[in-house]
This record gives C-alpha cells, sequence and structure tokens, in this order.
C-alpha cells in the first residue's frame, strides 16, 4: 500500500489554514472548514481490535484525500478526527455541497460489514466570509459546531451561513457605528414624563437615534450593543450626556425641564462614570438635580457587589436616580433599604398587561406602595391608552410616560409639543 496514511499534524494543519484565510482575504472569497470526527472509533477498537480501527481510519483519510482537489488541505488533527479545508469558494454554499459529498463517500465506504458495528460520522463546520476571521477562531467556530452535533443537534447549514451573513452585516454596522459616533451623526429624541397628581410635564426622558443613510433606522438596543462590541460605551454615553445637557442650557430662556439619560449597564460600575457626568455638568452649567441617571435593575444588582458605591457616588454629586424596567431584574426586596434610587421605573410589560391581569395589577399596587414605603417616586413607561392610566392613577403611580402623551420627539418638536401640551411652560 502507498503511504498516503496521514499522521496526525496539528501544527501542518494550523499552519495551511492560516494559509488559506490569508489568501481569502486577499481575493475576497470564502472559506468553509470541515472538522470530522470517527465519534465511536474507540468503541470500535475494543469490541473488534485496532486492526479493524486503523483500517477504518485509513480509509477515511485517504477518502478524504480523493475527494479534495488541493494539496494541504486535509489532515488528521486527532486520535479519529480529520480536518478537511475547502478553500476558494465563489459562494459558501458550496460547504454544503461539498459535506454531501464527504458524507455520503465516507458513509458508503466506512461501513465493512454487518458484523462490524456502523461508523458514526460526525461532522461539524464553519464558514469563513472573505477571510474575515482569524484561523483560530474559524477553528473554534467549527469546533463549537461540532459539539453541538455530537449532542444531538442537526447540523443547520444555511443557519450557519446566515449567522455568518448577519455577523458580516453587525462587522460592517460597527465600522459605521465608529464614524458616526466621530462624525456626530446620531440624533437625541425626547419623550415627555407627566406627574400625574398635576397633569404637567415634569421631565424628558433622552432617547439616542441613528438613522443610517442606506440602511434605515438602527435600534436603540442595537446601537448599545454596536457600541459595547466596539468597546465605545464610555464614548457613546459621554456624547449622550453632553447633547442632553447642551439641549437643556439651550433650552433654559424658555423651558425648564430636567432630563433623564440612559446609562448602558456595562458602564455602571466604571469609576469613571461620575467623573464624566459631573465634569459634563460643570461645563454646561447645569444643575446635577437636573438630571436623572436611568441605569436598568439588573445593572443595579451588579452593582451591589461594590455596595452600590458607584450610584451611591452619583447621589452625592446631586443627581436623581431612576431604576428602569424594573420588575424584569429579578432583584431582592431586601435590596430596596439600600438602593440610593429616587425613582422607579416600571415596566412596560406590567403596564401593557395591567388592565387585562389582575395579578399584574396587584404586583403594580404593591411595587407601588414598597416603593414609597422607601421615598422612590414611581413611574409608568409605555402608557399607551387613557383606561391604564387611569388605573395607574388609582394605584397611586406618581408619573407616567408612553405615547398616550407624545412618542419621544427631536428637540424642536418636543418644545412645539411642551407649548401646546401645557402653556405654563412658555410665557
Ligand atoms: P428604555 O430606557 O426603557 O426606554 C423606553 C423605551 O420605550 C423607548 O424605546 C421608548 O421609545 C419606548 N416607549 C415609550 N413609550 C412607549 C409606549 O407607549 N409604547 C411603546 N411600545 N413603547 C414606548 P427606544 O427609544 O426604542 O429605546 C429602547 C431602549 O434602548 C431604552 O429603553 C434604553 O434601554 C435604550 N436606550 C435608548 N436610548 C439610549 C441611550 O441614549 N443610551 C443608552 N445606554 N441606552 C439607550
Ligand atoms: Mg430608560
Ligand atoms: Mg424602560
Amino acid at each position: 500500500m502507498t503511504d498516503t496514511t496521514l499522521a496526525l499534524d496539528r501544527g501542518g494543519f494550523i499552519a495551511a489554514l492560516g494559509v488559506f484565510v490569508d489568501q481569502a482575504r486577499a481575493a475576497g472569497d470564502h472559506l468553509g472548514l470541515l472538522l470530522i470526527d470517527l465519534s465511536n472509533l474507540r468503541l470500535i477498537n475494543h469490541r473488534h481490535g485496532y486492526e479493524i480501527g486503523d483500517h477504518l481510519l485509513l480509509e477515511a483519510g485517504q477518502q478524504l484525500l480523493a475527494i479534495s482537489k488541493l494539496p494541504d488541505t486535509v489532515f488528521r488533527i486527532g486520535g479519529h478526527s480529520f480536518a478537511f479545508i475547502l478553500p476558494q469558494l465563489d459562494t459558501p454554499a458550496f460547504i454544503a455541497l461539498a459535506l454531501n459529498r464527504v458524507q455520503r463517500l465516507l458513509d458508503e465506504t466506512l461501513q465493512i460489514d454487518d458484523e462490524i458495528l456502523p461508523l458514526q460520522l460526525r461532522i461539524g463546520l464553519a464558514v469563513n466570509l472573505q477571510g474575515k476571521h482569524s484561523p483560530m477562531v474559524t477553528l473554534a467556530r467549527a469546533e463549537s459546531s461540532l459539539t453541538r452535533v455530537k449532542q444531538g443537534s442537526a447540523l443547520e447549514i444555511d443557519a450557519l451561513i446566515g449567522e455568518e451573513e448577519h455577523a458580516q452585516e453587525g462587522t460592517a454596522l460597527e465600522q459605521h457605528f465608529s464614524e458616526a459616533l466621530y462624525d456626530n451623526a446620531f440624533d437625541l429624541y425626547f419623550q415627555p414624563k407627566v406627574d400625574l397628581q398635576t397633569g404637567r410635564v415634569c421631565s424628558a426622558e433622552a432617547l439616542i437615534r441613528w438613522h443610517l443613510p442606506g440602511y434605515g433606522a438602527v435600534s436603540p438596543e442595537r446601537v448599545v450593543q454596536l457600541a459595547e462590541a466596539a468597546g465605545q460605551t464610555y464614548e457613546l454615553t459621554r456624547w449622550v450626556v453632553n447633547r442632553a445637557l447642551r439641549a437643556m442650557r439651550e433650552w433654559r430662556d424658555t423651558v425648564v425641564l430636567p432630563l433623564a439619560v440612559n446609562i448602558p449597564a456595562g458602564l455602571v460600575n466604571s469609576p469613571d462614570l461620575a467623573n464624566m457626568l459631573h465634569g459634563a455638568l460643570t461645563i454646561w452649567g447645569v444643575e446635577p438635580s437636573m438630571l436623572t441617571v436611568e441605569v436598568t435593575e439588573g445593572a443595579v444588582i451588579e452593582d451591589k457587589e461594590a455596595g452600590f458605591d458607584n450610584l451611591l457616588h452619583l447621589r452625592e454629586l446631586g443627581m436623581g436616580l431612576s431604576i428602569d424596567d424594573f420588575g424584569t431584574g429579578y432583584s431582592s426586596l431586601s435590596y430596596f433599604k439600600h438602593i440610593p434610587a429616587t425613582e422607579i421605573k416600571i415596566d412596560q410589560s406590567f403596564v401593557r398587561r395591567i388592565l387585562d391581569d389582575p395579578q399584574d395589577r396587584a404586583l403594580v399596587g404593591i411595587i407601588i406602595e414598597i416603593a414609597h414605603l422607601f421615598g422612590f417616586s414611581v413611574v409608568a413607561e409605555g402608557v399607551e391608552d387613557a383606561e391604564s392610566l387611569q388605573c395607574l392613577r388609582e394605584l397611586g403611580c406618581d408619573i407616567a410616560q408612553g405615547y398616550l402623551f407624545s412618542r419621544p420627539l427631536p428637540e424642536q418638536e418636543l418644545l412645539t409639543w411642551l407649548r401646546q401640551y401645557d402653556g405654563a411652560f412658555h410665557d
């Protein structure tokens, strides 16, 4: 027999993968990686002897070499596993063809006879579009795909390619995000909060908006994710805070309207947060009490490890602190005593069900009661109809925010809306 035995060569495989990834990046074509595992080889060795096991391994290697048309694309990378690199693909769909071919040929040739345990073939794969992923990332993705297959999931190749294309879009968006931040291309909208005792507008929440030409509106949640991915949550928040304070400063002669800004969870623990907020307030000459920081309940719980130090600091500086999306974060009621908040915002999901679900209504009532016990004011967000508003008033809710009053508005529209809503803001 000619020596087509594949020796174990993980180093050679990694080197070759590196070369092909570089080539794909240079040529702008795609690369696939199959990890082929003869899962029950050990059992076959054990039951039928190593001779049979070695024969199967040898056969598998030869078949793969026969299928591959290019040198340096098939490697044995473990006791019973092979790697098959599929370089120079014009379209990622070719991976599905290659996968089928490998599967069929190995299945056909490796079943020896009825006496011998059927060989179990498990194949994981990764798609690397235009060589964007490093060799190690490509390998890690193929390994995790193989693990999923071993755990019984079907290999969903279309989904994998789709995910990959989606990730590519993410990479492109990430790039646009950084440019947008640099170019000042975001907008800040404002949504009024209404005091339920007086009917007056008592503040507004600043919400980021990003319209990317050629793409459309990118959701604020996505913007925050992109900032996280780019390691720029601090920069994004600084932009939002400064933009909001600038607006407040500009309105000063017309409207005195406190504002709330959202702080991403990842920044809550950062010692830089208080300095940044304090610095911005000083620069714009705005009283700290005019600014409320909204932090999600989940992020607040994370800060408890540090004894709410960071949040306490914001309070000491005189800012308001609002616990956003309250009711979704599973915080223990005992934290209530320690959370340095001024306001609780009941999550929209409760508000939405308040009319239909007596349990949700009861929950909202209890949250309001406890919050009042600890001196927090309560905001209901996502109020869309007059009945819900009435119900919230009866439950003792202090403030409401929602489409019933207004959607988030650009700065000038907000000023117009305020004038029309309540003459007291316009003399
Ligand atoms: P959030 O802070 O809980 O903001 C409330 C969200 O509910 C806003 O969505 C608002 O437009 C929406 N909303 C208000 N009233 C109603 C209503 O009556 N019905 C319905 N269906 N929705 C209503 P938006 O602006 O899409 O923001 C979503 C989330 O993105 C925010 O949730 C906040 O967590 C985050 N976000 C928005 N702007 C910023 C920002 O500048 N910085 C950070 N870190 N996060 C932001
Ligand atoms: Mg908010
Ligand atoms: Mg919320």
